[in-house]
């Protein structure tokens, strides 16, 4: 690709690292992994059209594209450090690459990340980001090791992404709740000093990309266990209460992806604690249910009946 493609990239982007021994601009960078560090690796892609909506802003696919791969790390207890880049572009369009890059060395900066490489090819709007981040060994949060008799407990509110989807579908809204939501859908703020807080305390751990039933359902497969969902403790924000019906807001919050909080459990002894950290880390923490025996996720009404579960969720092989 051309040169001053991959320029623009590496000069908005610039982040200067120790462990950063060689980055953009030969065959290969290399990094060296601190002493007594594990490391965690995670990639994600996203494609135009399937991962946002078309007309999304430069800025913010850039910054998304490198959020939703730190949510990955944030849900390990990784602490963020480096990442490579694939980019696939239709043109070589400049003021799409410095709004993107912009967007992503936002959020990069604020996690001193260094973008040490990438590749850059021609064809239809897609975006590989690969995040490598440092754990101490045996530290990391797994999906495997809920036990029963854990809380299950999520960051920050459920469903504004797929309320700001939902929005977006229905036409332009400016008002400032609708903002809110679509903001939340573009710019999901990755739980990176949450996941890190939870490493001692926490028995497991999962981001919510695909909707909170099928990711903590992915924790109860991995730890062989069940999990009951109170709906009423479902933490919704003011502007998805404000802007759809009780219903509605506990669907999204419920099965709605995108929204990149942290799900998970932890013993009955540090609900407190946890609470009061991510509290401080600005996200919070509420409890929404608890782990048992049975296997599968049961959600219970306000009225106390158990509620049907006929949308697990974001399913990108779903006929
Ligand atoms: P090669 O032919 O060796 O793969 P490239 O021309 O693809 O070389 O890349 C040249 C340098 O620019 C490499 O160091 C590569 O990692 C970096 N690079 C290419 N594309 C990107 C990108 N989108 N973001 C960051 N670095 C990139
Ligand atoms: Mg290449």
């Amino acid at each position: 690709m051309e040169f001053s493609l991959i320029d623009r990239i590496r000069q908005r982007t610039a982040q200067s690292r120790d462990d950063v021994r060689l980055g953009i601009g030969d065959d290969a960078a290399l990094l060296a992994v601190p002493k007594g560090q594990e490391l965690a690796v995670a990639i994600d892609t996203m494609v135009e059209g399937v991962h946002f909506p078309r007309d999304t802003a430069a800025v913010d696919i850039g910054w998304k594209a490198l959020a939703v791969n730190l949510s990955d790390l944030a849900a390990m207890g990784a602490t963020p450090a480096w990442a490579l880049l694939a980019l696939t572009l239709p043109n070589a369009d400049e003021a799409f690459i410095d709004g993107f890059a912009d967007g992503f060395a936002q959020l990069a900066r604020m996690y001193r990340l260094a973008l040490v490489g990438g590749d850059t090819t021609r064809g239809a709007l897609t975006i590989s980001v690969a995040v490598y981040g440092f754990v101490p060994p045996g530290k990391a949060l797994m999906r495997a090791g809920a036990q029963v008799g854990d809380v299950v407990m999520v960051t920050g509110t459920l469903g504004d992404a797929a309320g700001g989807l939902q929005l977006l579908q229905q036409g332009h809204r400016s008002d400032a709740l609708s903002s809110y939501l679509i903001e939340r859908l573009n710019r999901p703020t990755p739980r990176v000093a949450a996941g890190l807080a939870l490493r001692e305390r926490a028995h497991a751990c999962i981001d919510i990309s695909d909707g909170l039933l099928a990711d903590l359902g992915h924790i109860c497969s991995a730890s062989k266990v069940g999990a009951e969902i109170e709906a009423a403790w479902l933490p919704r924000s003011s502007a998805l209460l404000g802007l759809f019906d009780d219903a509605s807001s506990r669907d999204v919050a419920l099965s709605g992806g995108d929204d990149y909080e942290l799900c998970f459990t932890v013993p009955p002894q540090h609900v407190a604690s946890v609470q009061a950290d991510l509290a401080k880390l600005g996200c919070g923490a509420t409890r929404i249910g608890c782990i048992v025996e049975r296997k599968g996720v049961k959600v219970r009404g306000a009225n106390g009946q158990w509620l049907e579960q006929d949308r697990q969720g974001w399913d990108h092989f779903r006929a």
